[in-house]
């Protein structure tokens, strides 16, 4: 997909408050384009979805801020991270399912999607109904295995605090920072319509579908 156009911006802003994580990505997937394949898609694929549609919003060089605290000193450190990275990072396919062995017996997992997902995160028996989830050495070596068969499933970014040279790593998530790009780029789209509709007259459609660059020649106009 190409830029993420106007319509889209205010389709999302009307979608977007009060959604939840699950909504969410919903929501951003199908502005990335997955639309009617989104049930079908594992969460691994999603996020490479959302990372490929925020990389068409942004120059590729450009890097995103990631804001985290030290665990160790407790400092507030901000970094920069190459989205273009991520997702050279990240897999490249998301298999359907994976198989793994423990405690001597092969276990056949689905990589979590869509529906998988509550409130209190992935439910796991989904994946496989019969697998022991409540033996912590399983839930480890399940996790472990996820990650293997699709690496995207758990983005992580490794980072060295400023302060205290302690070397962790961070979990990121292309989620929330696609949601905080739009949300940025939908209110200043709302506020171009709001200030042009009232200079001048024009519908929403007739400044929605007009390209940013010309947008921005008559904001300029107007506010000179
Ligand atoms: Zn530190």
């Amino acid at each position: 997909m190409g830029e993420v156009s106007g319509d889209q911006l205010l389709w999302f802003l009307e979608q977007g408050h009060a959604a939840d994580k699950r909504e969410q990505l919903a929501i951003l997937a199908t502005v990335g384009g997955l639309g009617d394949r989104l049930g079908a898609v594992p969460l691994g694929g999603i996020d490479r979805c959302i990372l490929k549609t925020h990389l068409d919003l942004i120059t590729p060089q450009e890097d995103v801020i990631v804001v985290c605290k030290c665990g160790h000193c407790g400092e507030e450190l901000e970094f920069q991270q190459s989205l273009l990275e991520i997702l050279e990072n990240s897999g490249q396919t998301e298999p359907a399912s994976t198989t793994f062995e423990y405690d001597g017996q092969p276990y056949e997992l689905r990589l979590p999607c869509l529906h998988d997902i509550s409130a209190e995160g992935v439910i796991l028996q989904n994946l496989n109904p019969s697998a022991p989830w409540s033996d912590e050495g399983f839930l480890r070596a399940a996790g472990e295995a996820l990650s293997d068969a699709d690496p995207t499933l758990n983005l992580s970014i490794a980072l060295r605090c400023a302060n205290c040279e302690e070397v962790f790593s961070d979990r990121f998530d292309p989620a929330q920072f696609l949601w905080n790009e739009l949300t940025e780029r939908a209110k200043a789209l709302l506020d171009d319509v709001v200030v042009m509709a009232k200079a001048l007259g024009w519908s929403e459609s007739d400044i929605v579908t007009m390209s940013p660059e010309r947008r921005n020649l008559y904001i300029d106009r107007l506010s000179a």
